[in-house]
């Protein structure tokens, strides 16, 4: 009966709509634009949620050196091979000792006695045994001021409230600053070091790497258990604390690796566009939008042009870094080693600021980056709003590129609660992952690559260094 009536009504809605057929309604629609063949691919058929899946849940937090992230390579270079690229390989660079996490405990000497939340900050020497002290404040803006507190700090534990930085001079000599601002922190002979998260809520947070202050002793404490620590000084009781943290380094230097992959273009001019994402992520984690979510919106690319036969005029070139929590090592390795071919990349694509949809993209300044953007965003419009804008950007693997004179560029993303509470943190889990937006976010890059893959050379800028 049901269907009776169905059939009924779609028999007499076919017949109503061939009434209102007009002669130009006959004319055969156009052949769908490649832009368009890719939009509706991704979106149809996207494998980004299943990719995800695997690369979080089946392997897990992918610390640069950690036999996770060498899984995590082995199955990424499956995946390129199987959407059509071509000589996936891995490239190897030192990445200094490797370091690996171990327990981290805290608790009130004094006082309540209460256990404090810690994590001990990467790429930092642990404690022999447990470091027992009394807690002091650290509020400094400069190097010059730390020195003058110093001598108050010796044997402490020092809760830093706020660290010295470079001033406009120091940063002109970078390295140099690093080197005296270390010997400062060594000269000071702290007991430990408790840095404070920087999101509420008793999430964790994670950062260091072989260029970063306080490289001993040094743990990450909740927002909530600094509070207390600055309370209790506040009121004239000086916290004691026992802390204990057992991650150390290895013996050795080791290799890291980058995976490099290519899809040919049919120009044989060699030139290129880089995709880049970076494989690693801290350990607390899955790594899910930091950065698994540029991870499989890189790859998703790459299946949708592969399935749909699109053969681009220069080679898609896909780069999954390593080391970029640690700033940025991968990338810098890579651009160190390839001095010879940057000349022939046409532009670099990087997404890393979760898997929020693309909001558009900064032209770094470059007027004439600024009108070649505008035009590979142009076909992506019904996705958006989607905007070029003026304004230059760090923070990711492009940036080498970008100081080495390569039109280099992040996609800007709808980061939501990403920098606050998600990146770096326990909770950086798929749970957290928008499904919708990751889609979105690779259905414009895959439009955006594909205009720059095929649109007028771009000019590349003065190196900076
Ligand atoms: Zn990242």
């Amino acid at each position: 009966m049901m269907r009776t009536l169905l059939a009924l009504l779609s028999g007499g809605l076919l017949y109503a709509a061939a009434l209102a057929q007009t002669p130009a309604a006959l004319t055969p629609a156009p052949a769908p634009t490649p832009e368009q063949r890719m939009i509706d691919d991704i979106g149809t058929h996207a494998e980004l949620m299943p990719n995800l899946e695997r690369l979080c849940d089946d392997i897990g937090a992918r610390l640069t050196g950690s036999p996770q992230l060498q899984a995590a390579q082995q199955w990424a270079m499956t995946r390129l091979r199987a959407y059509g690229a071509v000589d996936v390989h891995l490239e190897a660079y030192d990445m200094g000792r490797p370091w690996r996490r171990g327990p981290a405990r805290a608790h009130l000497l004094n006082a309540s006695g209460m256990t404090l939340d810690v994590v001990q900050k990467g790429w930092t020497e642990g404690t022999a045994a447990p470091v027992r002290a009394e807690v002091a404040l650290l509020d400094v803006k400069t190097l010059d001021e730390f020195r003058a507190a110093a001598p108050a700090l010796k044997g402490k534990i020092v809760l830093v409230e706020s660290a010295p930085r470079a001033t406009p001079a120091q940063r002109q000599d970078p390295a140099r600053y690093f080197a005296d601002a270390s010997r400062a922190v060594r000269d000071a002979q702290l007991a430990g070091v408790l840095l404070v998260s920087s999101k509420d809520d008793g999430l964790r947070d994670m950062w260091g790497g072989p260029r970063s202050l306080f490289d001993r002793h040094a743990a990450i404490v909740t927002r909530e258990h600094a509070n207390l620590l600055k309370r209790l000084l506040a009121r004239g009781i000086v916290p004691r604390v026992e802390l204990e943290l057992g991650g150390h380094f290895a013996a050795r230097p080791a290799l890291a690796h980058n995976v490099v992959s290519d899809y040919p273009g049919n120009d044989g001019t060699g030139e290129m566009v880089v995709l880049g994402a970076h494989l690693d992520s801290w350990d607390l984690g899955a790594g899910a939008t930091d950065n698994g979510s540029g991870v499989v919106a890189m790859l998703e690319v790459l299946r949708a042009w592969h399935a749909l036969g699109l053969r681009p005029k220069r080679s898609l070139r896909i780069v999954l870094f390593s080391g970029e929590e640690q700033g940025l090592l991968g990338s810098r390795a890579y651009v160190a080693a390839h001095r010879d071919v940057l000349d022939r990349i046409q532009a670099v694509l990087v997404q890393d600021t979760g898997s929020g949809r693309v909001i558009g993209f900064p032209d770094m300044r470059n007027e004439a980056w600024y009108a070649a953007l505008t035009q590979a965003v142009a076909p992506a419009a019904a996705l958006g709003p989607l905007d070029v804008m003026y304004g230059p950007a760090g923070g990711s693997d492009f940036e080498p590129f970008f100081a080495a004179g390569v039109p280099a560029f992040p996609a800007l993303q709808d980061e939501r609660d990403y920098r606050s509470h998600i990146q770096h943190s326990q909770v950086d889990a798929i749970d957290h992952v928008d499904r919708a937006g990751l889609v979105q976010a690779a259905q414009v890059l895959a439009v955006v690559a594909w205009g720059l893959a095929n649109g007028e050379r771009l000019p590349h800028a003065a190196a900076a260094n």
